[in-house]
């Protein structure tokens, strides 16, 4: 009676530590899968010291970066060099420097309309060609210039042969002296229209004006938006609804979102409360996919199965 009992009991345990073995096995397959499919790339950060009070150094500043992105399971973040260089803001050749090593990270270059020479431009072509820029980045509004000015020329005609996308600052300032006639998101439809090949990112999605943005991403297939800065800090919960709208109003006029970045615009905005923001977008995961990571992979060709 006893052997009787002992053998199924037996055979429970055995069936039980299986079991448990093959749940083991399964949840590892997913989380192996899922830090694929739930990936998430920031493609809007800077390592600007906004409190200009004291000096950060630049390797607190990316280790304050990675420990936000750490916390909040961001996968990739892309560094926005400024249009200035000071003590508050580095130039492109010390963040290429300093992000060395860290391959959750990459850089894109921030061009000066006012003050670029011909040494800069030497740089810019070097770093396209050795891999270490992923992209442009220009501030219309922050510097008086349209998108489409001819000084650039020569910029948009390297990003066009090393195959990398232009950013541009779009909508409002987060200084009161920026000009925003300048950063309007309508000025990039004639780049885009000029320059087939070039592809294109409005930052802010042009923030307030957002359906403006959403026809030139619309019309333009080498257009794209990113979604960072729309907020300083955290969002309000209403200020949440309002741009959850504005959102979701843009996705159903211009189609699947496989023009929608993920950014938040690090330090200005809250990486927690973007991803909050993200959830509650009425979307279908895959969708959500695109925007989180995918889309960015693709046009910053980021080499998410090494990361
Ligand atoms: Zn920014």
């Amino acid at each position: 009676m006893k052997l009787y009992c002992f053998l199924p009991l037996k055979r429970y345990y055995l069936c039980l530590n299986l079991n448990e073995f093959t749940q083991i096995g399964i949840s590892f397959t997913l989380t192996t899968n899922k830090k694929k499919l739930n990936m998430i790339i920031d493609v809007h950060t800077h390592i600007n010291n906004y409190h200009e009070d004291r000096v950060v150094s630049l390797e607190d500043c990316l280790n304050n970066l990675t420990d936000t992105m750490l916390a909040n399971n961001v996968d990739y973040s892309l560094v926005l060099s400024s249009y200035k260089v000071n003590e508050h803001r580095p130039s492109t050749r010390q963040v290429v420097e300093a992000i060395k090593g860290r391959k959750n990270l990459g850089v894109v270059s921030g061009i000066s309309y006012l003050h670029y020479d011909h040494r800069d431009v030497r740089e810019i072509s070097e770093y396209l060609e050795n891999g270490f820029i992923k992209g442009l980045k220009f501030y219309p509004g922050y510097e008086p210039f349209y998108p489409n000015d001819i000084r650039f020329k020569l910029m948009y005609e390297m990003a066009v042969e090393y195959d990398v996308p232009v950013m541009f600052h779009s909508g409002d300032t987060y200084a009161p002296n920026g000009k925003v006639k300048y950063s309007h998101p309508l000025h990039i439809d004639d780049l885009a229209v000029d320059y087939p090949d070039l592809k294109i990112v409005i930052c802010h999605v042009g923030n307030p004006w957002i359906k403006d943005c959403m026809e030139v991403v619309y019309k333009n297939k080498n257009v794209y938006a990113d979604i960072s800065g729309l907020v300083l800090g955290n969002f309000s919960d209403k200020f949440e609804r309002y741009m959850k709208n504005e959102i979701e109003e843009m996705i159903t006029y211009a189609g699947d979102p496989n023009y929608l970045l993920y950014g938040t615009d690090w330090p200005i905005s809250n990486m927690g409360s973007y991803l909050k923001f993200m959830n509650q977008l009425e979307l279908a995961e895959e969708k959500k996919e695109l925007i989180l990571w995918k889309n960015a992979a693709k046009l910053f060709k980021i080499d998410v199965e090494n990361l």
